[in-house]
């Protein structure tokens, strides 16, 4: 049986302009580039098969985001013409401080990495519809392996924030949706915290978040991802985060992935939602950590032996040459 794969066919909508850090414009990490090396690497390993998601109605997502967040990037993206971007130059505290189009920015995204282009809204959503249709045929019991392919990522969005490359979280609407037919866990091994899907399930007692991920003490997104985040309330606990010192290989991950999977199995839950990156390889231009290709068939394997339905999402990964080659293996192994 060969791994389904759903496609996010608008992702090309979304192309980057620029980033800019510590006041320097460089140039985008995250390029289309990204998608179309992983689908050609899974297409010449072979067992995979490819089909594009439906389209989703804008209130499925208006579930899990703030509608108002929303329709700022539908209507942002709208008005910008092909070539256009807007990034946030202030970053307002003050509560009711977002009267304006140039203060909303910076109230809508929390960095300087997150451009809006014209194509954005719509290779958002084309993303969030991909996790949606995943979730769907893992919740029918039609599948039990599904992977998400498409750009941006998602899991830095928050509520009511995009940054991180990511505008919504396309992780925690699958998620979410999958939480109406038993719990779930979510186990993140992007390299860089996820901050948007901790953020969003940190008062839940029926999702459980585990994160792998770079110390952000000196990593993306350095506000988010310690390990003394635990959760609140009801999901006191239930959010867990393994932060690995910068340049860890992979048999300092080992430890790491063993706790995660000892978490989540002794949660029981009956879905499990892999929020994917590449970006912990030793060749990523961003990541920090030293993982070698051929771990990534034995973090697949270790995850498979959970026995639970699965989906993943592609996140980061910005290391064009190999990150097709990861990600083939991964799925090669998981299922
Ligand atoms: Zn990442």
């Amino acid at each position: 049986m060969p791994v389904r794969v759903i496609c996010n066919p608008v992702h090309a909508a979304h192309v980057p302009p620029h980033e800019v850090d510590n006041g320097v414009v460089v140039p985008p990490w995250e390029v289309p580039a990204r998608y179309d090396a992983i689908r050609a690497a899974l297409a010449a390993r072979g067992g995979f098969a490819f089909e594009d998601a439906p389209q989703l109605a804008e209130d499925v997502v208006c579930g899990l985001h703030d509608p108002g967040y929303v329709a700022y990037l539908r209507d942002t993206s709208a008005a910008l013409a092909a070539g256009e971007w807007v990034m946030p130059s202030v970053f307002p505290f003050a509560p009711g401080a977002a009267r304006g189009e140039k203060a909303r920015r910076g109230t809508y995204c929390f960095d300087t990495f997150t451009a809006i282009t014209a194509g954005t809204f719509a290779a958002a959503l084309g993303g969030a519809a991909a996790a949606y249709r995943g979730a769907e045929l893992l919740a029918s019991e039609a599948e039990r392996t599904v992977y998400a392919l498409t750009r941006p990522p998602g899991h830095h969005a928050e509520h009511a924030r995009c940054g991180g490359y990511s505008f919504l979280n396309s992780a925690a609407l699958a998620a979410a949706a999958l939480s109406a037919h038993g719990p779930v866990a979510v186990l993140d091994l992007d390299v860089h915290h996820g901050n948007g899907t901790q953020h969003l399930f940190y008062a839940r007692a029926d999702v459980l978040t585990v994160s792998i991920h770079g110390d952000p003490a000196g990593l993306f997104p350095y506000f988010s991802g310690f390990a003394d985040e635990t959760g609140t309330g009801a999901g006191l606990g239930l959010n867990v985060n393994l932060p690995l010192p910068l340049g860890t290989d992979e048999a300092g991950y080992r430890p790491a992935l063993a706790a995660a999977l000892g978490r989540v199995a002794a949660f029981r839950p009956a879905f499990l939602v892999v929020p994917f990156g590449t970006d912990a390889h030793e060749a990523d231009p961003i990541g920090g950590l030293c993982l070698p290709t051929g771990f990534y068939a034995e973090l697949g394997a270790a995850v498979r032996a959970l026995g639970l339905p699965a989906l993943v999402l592609q996140e980061g990964g910005y290391d064009v040459a190999t990150m097709g080659e990861c990600v083939a293996a991964f799925l090669g192994a998981l299922a």
